[in-house]
């Protein structure tokens, strides 16, 4: 062991020497790396900020390993300027870039090491810690030791130096009420407590912890959604009188009987999701569970490991192995909506369950057995996205084994009355409300409404329409449609008796109807003119010529219409 009965730094010149200030190009250099002077007050704020959108915990690891990391590049320096690293003169490096640095005052006490033999003991007094004064300037004094950047710098080092894991812990600190600090260094299997501390060393990317929440949050939604089932399986077998939606029925029972894949194709909102879940209800598979997975809601390269789970350390920030949820998904359905959205690796795997019923999570090669239906929905036409190259061909013809098209509402417009009165019955009980239900004129726009976003935007008028209405009255017109008057609102093209023109001639009444709207109520043209120009100047952001432009006159009449 190399041991110095008293201890003493060497002089400093040799790395006071290595700082050079290259102020016309903007840099500062130590040796042959690039600092900075930052006011340590600074530090102190970006502390502050860390605590608060952290936690003490985390903001506490983060500032441990921005230290250590500074640490380690010094213990680089020191191999290279003091090249005898078997000597406590090489070592004391670290302690005395620290002083340098204006960071510490570093008292040593004890130092004995042996490179070769992996042996470690320090003890250093710390005195006027920069850390100690900004914490206690922005927290006032803490319970526990707090120089946390420092004490991360002393481990880098020491452990870079060593070429072995050390571990410095603060004993006392002048953050917590000490009159200075004092640091205790060892190997780190000296230390009772390693796991603890070395712990802090760990990057520790709050992202997998949202990850974790999103993933118990969406559990608990479909756990949400599984007591509703019963509603929606009703949904699915009796809200639907028309032919079109029969035949979709009398296909799904038969797909239900048999384990196939099955691949649901019709536009944004018809029910897709409810057709899944009826299928998985009448199936042999409805005592297991049902997964629904929106495969457009995740991003690209994380949807491999949230279908099929992942190994711990399978990329940064996988800290936990969990399983994805085709493994939840085990002996029931896996619902896979807009699967055209899947990355071209979440593909593959796709094909090799359908193909082979086998499936390994991210960055691990156990294969896995898995027995899962798989009910794929798409609303753009996977045909083409396999002709563009999009889509792999293998996958959808294994996909499209058994399609089945869902029709859009207005091609059903029979069960329209049947749906209301499904989705009242759903939104009086969520809201404890009881209206009398749609006017008469408001169920005729509604039949006759062009429905571009199908059975979802129906239900969500139909919400909609019991917020706005007091208990014991009929939801009218405008409670479905309060943007009624804006003159591109689809609605529009409903006349003033609640029938609806057809599209083409759309256009050609919105005007005259627009008219009559504006008529039929309190008019003053005055207003609304300077309504009109108000709403003009907003749309053009302020810019007078650009909104005479929107209202088809010229920029001197605005601005004297704009004084007036
Ligand atoms: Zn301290």
């Amino acid at each position: 062991m190399n041991e110095q009965p008293e201890l003493k730094f060497p002089t400093s010149e040799d790395l006071i020497s290595q700082i050079q200030f290259d102020h016309e190009n903007g840099k500062i250099w130590l040796d042959e790396q690039r600092m900075l002077l930052i006011h340590s007050a600074v530090m102190g704020s970006l502390r502050k900020e860390l605590v608060a959108s952290l936690g003490v915990e985390r903001a506490r690891g983060f500032l441990m390993r921005f230290g250590y990391q500074s640490g380690m590049k010094d213990a680089e320096l020191a191999h290279k300027i003091r090249p005898e690293i078997s000597t406590a003169e090489a070592f004391l490096v670290g302690p005395q870039l620290h002083c340098i640095k204006g960071m510490v005052n570093v008292e040593p006490i004890a130092l004995e090491f042996d490179v070769e033999n992996k042996e470690f003991y320090a003890e250093f007094n710390w005195h006027d810690s920069y850390e100690a004064e900004v914490h206690i300037n922005e927290f006032g004094v803490s319970e526990d030791p707090i120089c946390w950047t420092l004490i991360g710098y002393a481990s880098g080092f020491s452990t870079y130096y060593m070429g072995h894991k050390v571990i410095f812990k603060e004993m006392q600190c002048a953050g917590s009420g000490a009159e200075h600090c004092k640091i205790v260094g060892k190997t780190a299997e000296e230390w009772e407590d390693q796991e603890d501390l070395e712990r802090c060393l760990l990057p520790d990317p709050i992202v997998e912890e949202l990850f974790a929440l999103r993933y118990e949050i969406s559990t608990l939604r479909e756990n949400l959604v599984d007591s509703r089932s019963p509603s929606d399986t009703l949904l699915f077998n009796s809200v639907g009188q028309s032919k079109a939606f029969k035949h979709v029925c009398h296909l799904i029972q038969r797909a239900s009987s048999s384990s196939v894949t099955v691949l649901l194709q019709g536009e944004t909102g018809v029910g897709k999701e409810v057709v899944a879940r009826g299928l998985h209800q009448t199936s042999e598979r409805s005592e297991q569970a049902f997964i629904a997975v929106n495969c457009a809601c995740i991003p690209p390269d994380l949807i491999e490991a949230e279908l099929f789970g992942v190994r711990k350390g399978a990329y940064t920030g996988a800290t936990h192995s969990r399983e994805g949820k085709f493994e939840r998904a085990n002996n029931g359905t896996i619902f896979l909506d807009e699967v055209i959205e899947l990355s071209p690796r979440a593909q593959a795997a796709l094909l090799r369950v359908l193909q082979e019923d086998e499936m390994e999570r991210v960055g691990d090669n156990q294969v896995r057995k898995i027995n899962v239906r798989v009910v794929a929905a798409t609303n753009e036409d996977l045909a083409v996205a396999v002709k563009e190259g999009r889509f792999r061909a293998d996958l959808y013809y294994r996909l499209n084994v058994f399609p089945v098209n869902i029709p859009p509402l207005r091609d059903r417009v029979d069960d329209i009355p049947l749906l209301i009165e499904h989705f009242l019955e759903k939104y009086h009980s969520m809201y404890n409300k009881k209206t009398l239900g749609v006017s008469d004129k408001a169920l005729q726009s509604l039949i006759h409404y062009k429905w571009p976003g199908n059975i979802r935007e129906l239900e969500n008028m139909i919400e909609r329409g019991i917020i706005l209405t007091d208990n014991n009255r009929s939801i009218d017109m405008k409670s479905f449609f309060p943007s009624l008057a804006e003159p591109s609102h689809p609605l529009n093209i409903v006349k003033g008796t609640g029938e609806l023109c057809s599209l083409n001639d759309a256009a050609l009444i919105a005007e005259g109807n627009t008219i009559d709207q504006l008529l039929s109520n309190d008019f003053d043209l005055n207003n609304f003119e300077q309504q009109l120009i108000e709403r003009a100047m907003d749309k053009s952001s302020g810019n007078v010529t650009q909104a005479a432009r929107l209202l088809g006159i010229t920029r001197p009449q605005m601005a004297y219409r704009l004084k007036k």
